[in-house]
């Protein structure tokens, strides 16, 4: 039996007169996906309760969700957190361990702050659950052996002595993963595991390799609505399968 429960994938939300880029949305546009999630009567379910619909022992909410973030910026606790608590949905972030309280060392955003880790106590003890991204961000499959099983199993402990608490997912960085990280992924103590491929609907078989549902700044209302009915699903698993 597969589990309907869509992840959706967001990484900055930054304030309305900063220019969008293809990983961050506007306050107004995260606010407007917010309550449309909420007038569809969407409720977030943390890691674990997906986990468990997996292991086929819970029932979640019959409109179930997720909303992820990737890579700790400090933007998910100072625009990000008041809108989700103004609308009622809890969130999961994905920190990058080494680079906690620093700042972005690549690609887009480089140079913006990353949440510290009394900001990330903070919001978990406003109820906002973190995942583990790795300890540096790197391309997984390239490195040897010792150093993914490092990247993946460290990350979490860190994390887990940051937070006093048992760190559940794992997010692979530039969703790049094969069936080595995955057993990595199990071996480390995870109970799922996020990519970047699309869908909305998860097997058992799946849970180290769940599958988001992609957002941006232009995301419309009717296409969201799209991305979270099950022809969105089929589509995506003909192209990915
Ligand atoms: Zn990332």
């Amino acid at each position: 039996m597969s589990v309907y429960c869509p992840a959706l994938m967001y990484h900055r939300v930054v304030p309305d007169t900063e220019q969008p880029d293809g990983i961050s949305v506007t306050c107004g546009a995260f606010a407007r996906h917010l309550a449309w999630l909420r007038e569809w009567g969407y409720r977030s379910v943390a890691a674990a309760d997906l986990a468990a619909a997996l292991d086929g022992g819970q029932r979640l909410p019959r409109r179930p969700l997720i909303l992820t973030f990737d890579d700790g910026f400090r933007d998910n606790l100072t625009h990000a957190l008041p809108l989700l608590q103004q609308a009622g949905f809890g969130a999961l972030v994905f920190p990058v361990v080494e680079f906690i309280g620093g700042r972005r060392a690549f690609g887009k955003a480089k140079g913006e702050p990353l949440l510290a880790a009394d900001e990330i106590r903070e919001m978990a003890a406003a109820g906002v659950e973190f995942g583990a991204h790795t300890l540096t961000h790197p391309h997984l499959p390239a490195l040897p052996d010792s150093q993914a099983r490092s990247e993946i199993a460290d990350s979490k402990r860190r994390l887990e002595d940051l937070l006093r608490g048992e760190v559940l997912a794992l997010c692979y960085p530039f969703g790049e993963f094969g069936a080595r990280e995955m057993d990595l992924a199990r071996e480390a103590g995870y109970r799922c595991a996020f990519a970047v491929r699309r869908g909305n609907r998860h097997w058992p078989s799946e849970r180290f390799r769940l599958s988001r549902v992609w957002v941006n700044e232009t995301t419309t209302r009717r296409r969201l609505a799209y991305r979270l009915s099950r022809p969105y699903d089929w589509a995506a698993r003909l192209r990915t399968p």
